[in-house]
């Protein structure tokens, strides 16, 4: 049998502690790790300011 549901989230492992999160999770649920920083500064819509 073929286990492949469609539109199955696969859990994200942290490179850190090794958790297995859920790719929903912006940081790990353990020990808080976030692979991905989406961080934007207000700061770089001024530099973007140019009339
Ligand atoms: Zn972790």
């Amino acid at each position: 049998m073929c286990f492949r549901p469609s539109g199955v989230v696969r859990p994200v492992r942290c490179p850190k502690c090794g958790t297995f999160n859920s790719p929903n999770n912006k940081s790990c649920k353990k020990c808080g790790y976030k692979p991905e920083e989406t961080q934007k500064d207000s700061a770089d819509n001024s530099a973007k300011t140019s009339i």
